[in-house]
């Protein structure tokens, strides 16, 4: 008999992140589950594969648990945006917390191995920068970001814990900041804001004075970056993220040069908490991966522009 395929299980895999891993999987000869409670995912990301004998689609919840035969559990169900984690923070710290517990109970029960999409606000508002691995972070326990940081804290913390008492295979990844096609245009996260904000001719919004950083990763590159550490031989937590660092206000002007450079930018009153800089060390996935981003912030904003664009147009 042929061997058969990897049954890979990716939760929140009809998000914007999660989908485009589907897409590498099923293109790759892989059986793919895709697990979603649709809160922040859309049926459209993965329309191209329903009815395909590789895919199933399941509406589940993963702070409630579930039986499946699988090989290996991508484990990216949790709302990314900080406008969507705190519209219900409980709910946010529940999704981490106990998603990321059931998800562990599963991969111990069959012998799946499984990666969590953790994140470089693991690190908070950092006083080191760049951001290496061994950081431990400034992260504020009370604050309108903490149901995020902190379940994202805890559920690395899980996973160490089933590996050294369970023995259950983990690969742990701090994504940074991702942009690329299939974001929600009304995310709130800054690059479709900025985008969708030129494209209806609006002003650009830029929260505080637009001198905070952050580093942004097209999509690709960054499922590039979880296939290798999901195949290799590494634990992490491994830093994923394009080391190019940008100011917001450098942002808003690479976005309106491509859109309509006469747009004007407004300032609004900067969100608590909101790190001031942000950029990864990403040594450890060059070394241990051989990875590194491939496509530059000026490159990966075309397709996205070029998605946004044709979603408002609909
Ligand atoms: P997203 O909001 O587009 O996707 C999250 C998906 O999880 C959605 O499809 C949503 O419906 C689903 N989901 C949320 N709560 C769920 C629940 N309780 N049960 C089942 N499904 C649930 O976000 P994304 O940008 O694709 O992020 C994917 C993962 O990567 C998240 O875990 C996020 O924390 C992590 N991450 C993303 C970024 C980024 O910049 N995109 C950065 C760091 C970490
Ligand atoms: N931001 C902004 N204008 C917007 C949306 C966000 O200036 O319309 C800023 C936000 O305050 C933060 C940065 O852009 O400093 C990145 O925000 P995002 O929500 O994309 O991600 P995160 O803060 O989680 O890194």
């Amino acid at each position: 008999m042929p061997a058969s395929p990897p049954r890979n299980l990716i939760t929140g895999g009809a998000g914007f992140v999660g989908s485009h891993l589907v897409d590498r999987l099923i293109e790759a000869g892989e059986e793919v589950i895709c697990l979603d409670n649709f809160f922040t995912g859309r049926k459209a990301n993965v329309a191209q594969w329903i009815g395909h004998p590789r895919f199933e689609l399941i509406r589940h919840d993963v702070t409630e648990p579930i039986r499946l035969e699988v090989d290996r559990i991508w484990h990216l169900a949790c709302p990314a945006s900080p406008v969507h984690y705190q519209h219900n923070p409980i709910k946010t710290a529940k999704t981490s917390f106990l998603g990321t517990y059931n998800m562990l109970g599963l991969a111990r029960r069959v012998g799946a191995r499984l990666l969590l999409a953790s994140t470089s606000e693991v690190y908070g508002d950092p006083e080191v920068h760049p951001q290496p691995e061994s950081y431990r972070g400034c992260v504020n326990t009370i604050g309108i970001r903490s149901c995020y940081d902190e379940g994202k804290r805890i559920a690395e913390t899980l996973c160490f814990d089933y590996r050294r008492m369970h023995g259950v295979e983990i690969r742990v990844a701090r994504i940074f900041n991702t942009y690329g096609p299939r974001m929600l245009p009304d995310d709130g996260r800054v690059v479709s804001n900025f985008i969708v904000q030129a494209l209806k001719g609006q002003p650009l919004t830029l929260y505080g004075d637009g001198s905070q950083t952050r580093s942004f990763c097209y999509v690709d590159d960054l499922v590039e970056g979880l296939i290798r550490l999901m195949n290799g031989g590494h634990t992490g937590p491994m830093n994923i993220g394009n080391p190019g660092e940008f100011t917001i206000r450098q942002l808003a002007e690479l976005v309106r040069a491509r859109i309509n450079p006469d747009l004007p930018l407004t300032c609004q009153p900067l969100p608590a908490d909101d790190p001031l800089q942000r950029q990864p060390v990403i040594e450890l996935a060059q070394r241990e991966l051989g990875w590194q981003p491939t496509v530059p912030l000026e490159q990966g904003l075309e397709p996205t522009i070029a998605y946004f664009r044709e979603m408002l147009n609909r």
